[in-house]
Formats: C-alpha cells, structure tokens, sequence
C-alpha cells in the first residue's frame, strides 16, 4: 500500500527525486517502490515484503544485499583515514594492494591499474588514454572508435557515444562524430536460415573489415565490446566470434577494450568475460561485483605499451593531466580488497561453475513455453528472449508491452525481473544456492504462465 499523503516517503520523493530510466510523468502519478534493506537475494519494502532480485539490483550486487563483514571493513577504513587524494604521487595502502591485486587477477599481461568510480568513469578514461596512447605515438588520426549496436557502455557524454542504442541518443543530440557501431553478434535475432555460428560469426568479421576499410584503417583507434552484451539482455558471442574479431583488429592495429563492467569477478564462470570467450584485451574496464557493489569503484586495466605510450605523452604534457578526486578512495578501496578475499576464500568462481549447470539447465527448460523464444546464458548471467511467435521468431508489437507485463505479473509472485527490449535478462548474486534456483525458475514460469492466460 502506498501512502501518498503530504510527508510520506512516497509523496517527498515524487517531490524532490529524479529517477533515472524512469518515466518522469508516470512517476509523478505512481511514486517510488521504497526498499528498506536487504539480505542475501532478497530485498525488501516498507511494509516488510520480500522480493527476490533476478538481477541482484543492476548485475552488481554479486555478495547479495546488506553485508556485515564488508560494512566492518568499510567502518574502520573510514574511522583510520577517511579519505585522501592519489594525484601528485600521494598513495594509500589499500589503492595499492588493491591495484596489484587487479593486476594477479588480470586474464592476460597487464602493467598498470587507474581506480575510478563507476563503469561509466573507467570507460570514459579508457577512451581518453585510447585517444593519449596514439597522440603520443604521432598517429593523431588515428582516433575514431567502433564499439557495437546493442551493446550499453555508460552514462558520461562519451560512454554514450560508445553506447550502440539510438535511445540513449536520442534528445542529447549524441553520438559525436567518430563512434562507429558494427554489428551485435545477436545470432538468434540475425542469422539468416541455414547460416552456422562460424558462419554468422565470420560474416560479422568481414563486415568489420570492410567498415574499417572504407572509414581508413589508419583513423580507427580501437574496438570496445563487452563480453556479454548486456545492453542487449544478456547476448552471448556465437562461436568463433571473438577469435575472428580479433584477426582483423590485429591486422590494422587497433586496440581492443574489453569491457568487463558486467563479466568481471567470475560472472561468466571465470574470473574475466575475456577468459570465457578467449579475448585478449590491451585495457580492461571494470566496476560492479568488484567491491560487490558495496561502495562505487571501478579500475581500468592497462598492458605495458599503452603505459609505455602514456609516460612519453606525461613528458610532453609535464604531467599526466587525468584524475577525479575520490579516485583511489582508501575507503572504496578496502572494500573491493576485502571482496576480492571473499571471492577467494569461498571459491566464488568453483561455486559458480556448480551452480551454471543448474541455472542454465533449469532456464533451458522454459524453452518449452509458447512464449519462449530463446535462452542463452553462461556461469551465472542468462537472456531469454520473449517472443510471438517461436517458430519465425516474430517480436510482440511494441504496443503488447510484453516486457512489462512479464514484470507486472513476476511482482506478483515476488519477483524483480529485469527487462531489456524483448529479453529477460538474469544476474542474481553469485552466492545463489540450489533450492534458491529452483526458486527463482518456479517463479520465472509462473509469470510467464500468467502473462500467456492475459495475453488470451
Ligand atoms: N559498461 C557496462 C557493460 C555496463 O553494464 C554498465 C552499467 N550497467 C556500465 C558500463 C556503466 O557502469 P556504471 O553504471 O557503474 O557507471
């Protein structure tokens, strides 16, 4: 029950709060959902109900909700220093193990470690030291990049450029020149009849190829992809995908970012999406599971030749002139370390590969329902694409608004169901159980059974 009476929670947000990804005129006449703590996958309202997130909020809180062994960490990292800045050379203990940590961790060769804020800080730095990395090599021109349709790679003005949906530019009078999107590897949506993987994968590379081609291969700076695209509901590579994709960057010199905001810290079955899937990036960008979502950080990961690019280009400039004020943040940083030894101590990413066989298998089975189109997931993150008609694969017209009927109708059995276009996408928390499985498929079914009766 919401009270909107003058002074209620629900009345003082629709008052003064700016929800993002919300409709700001519907919000005004349906206020906020108000969640007052949280225990494991579960959250739970006002009056004491209790959901279940299938997305463990936005894929990040991969320790599950509310966490009394990190908000220690957190309190007595507070109560010894605080806070202190990482520019003009000062340090903190914490920013320092933490970024050796990364750097043990790294899936491939990687030199240095930049800590920031969030996903949207580390891709937006990345593209910067892209765009340092070729000045400083006097290849000025070479300075556009290619990331894919589909794919969502934050909020700042240029992670938007990168973003490949026409509804987050749309408004904001973006992208910028010089952000070129390929094709999504989406091979359930775009395969044409009779193609394979390898084939749907190798005409994805030619058509990479020949964009690099005709936009001259000496002004494309580097590629950005995420492992699983997540702005696309959770769409897994097809096989032979990044193999191939990564042939052609080789060929014209590019660099690839891997962004690894989502796939990072074990999410796919292992500790990188890069691993998963075979990909050897120059720069990696992280954030998310890496503090379990308890305090906003994120790190780029970068190999010796963009450092050794970025020291002449210091030189140039007297200093590296690139920083935000909490970057490095000793309270931030504790916590991600303090996380890190969790994921090691309970063997995250063994309890992970034991529980995929359980997750995708029980997802798989929804394969069966008449509005199941496709389902597709690996480790713990799956997309299952809602559909009309399975046979031709044909989309519900925008005007069902299927996706959030389907959410509507999981509220009813307690179910937080995250959508993106015509995908369910899946993420809980890491430390999901069996029973807990069984659970969330239980209710997976129950809302699409209901959402089947409405739809007649
Ligand atoms: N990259 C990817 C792949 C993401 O999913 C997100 C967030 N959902 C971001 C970047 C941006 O991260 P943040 O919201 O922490 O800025």
């Amino acid at each position: 029950m919401k009270h909107f009476e003058a002074n209620s929670p629900y009345a003082r947000d629709i008052g003064a709060v700016v929800h993002p990804h919300t409709n700001l005129r519907v919000h005004l006449e349906k206020g906020p959902e108000i969640f007052t703590r949280g225990r494991g996958l579960f959250v739970y309202d006002e009056e004491g109900r209790e959901f279940f997130d299938a997305a463990a909020g936005l894929w990040c809180a991969s320790l599950g909700f509310g966490n009394e062994r990190l908000a220690r960490v957190a309190y007595d990292a507070m109560k010894n220093l605080g806070y202190y800045q990482i520019f003009r050379g000062a340090s903190n203990g914490a920013a320092i193990e933490l970024s050796e940590r990364l750097l043990a961790l790294a899936p491939c060769p990687m030199s240095k470690v930049l800590l920031q804020c969030s996903g949207s800080e580390a891709n937006d730095t990345a593209v910067k030291l892209v765009w340092y990395f070729w000045n400083a090599l006097d290849k000025p021109e070479k300075r556009k990049i290619i990331s894919r349709k589909g794919s969502y790679h934050g909020s700042t003005t240029i992670d938007v450029c990168l973003t490949g949906k026409p509804e987050f530019h749309a408004g904001f009078g973006l992208p910028f020149p010089g952000f070129l999107h390929t094709d999504m590897p989406y091979y359930y949506r775009h395969h044409v009849d009779g193609e394979s993987e390898e084939e749907f994968s190798q005409r994805l590379a030619d058509n990479l190829e020949r964009l690099i081609l005709e936009e001259g291969p000496e002004t494309i700076a580097a590629f950005w992809a995420d492992p699983v695209v997540g702005g696309a509901g959770a769409v897994l590579p097809p096989k032979g995908y990044f193999e191939k994709v990564q042939a052609v960057l080789r060929k014209y010199d590019i660099l690839f970012v891997a962004d690894e905001v989502i796939c990072g810290f074990g999410r796919t079955g292992n500790m990188w999406g890069s691993q998963t899937f075979s990909i050897t990036p120059d720069i990696i960008t992280c954030a998310k599971a890496l503090s379990a979502a308890m305090q906003p950080i994120s790190a780029v990961l970068i190999n010796e030749r963009i450092f050794e690019g970025m020291k002449i280009q210091s030189d140039r400039n007297g200093r590296f002139v690139h920083g935000y004020t909490y970057a490095g943040h000793p309270v931030a940083a504790a916590v991600a370390l303090e996380t890190l030894k969790i994921y090691d101590e309970t063997d995250m990413i063994g309890h992970v590969k034991a529980m995929e066989p359980i997750f995708l298998g029980g997802l798989a089975a929804l394969n069966d329902h008449p509005l199941v189109g496709d389902v597709a997931g690996c480790g713990l993150i799956a997309g299952i694409e809602v559909v009309a008609d399975k046979k031709t694969r044909e989309m519900f017209p925008a005007s069902v608004g299927l996706p959030a009927k389907l959410e509507a109708n999981a509220l009813k059995h307690d179910l937080i169901l995250r959508h993106v276009g015509n995908r369910l996408a899946f993420s809980p928390a890491l430390i999901i159980t069996e029973a807990e499985i069984h659970d969330l498929v239980g209710r997976v079914k129950a809302s699409l059974d209901d959402t089947l009766a409405e739809l007649g």
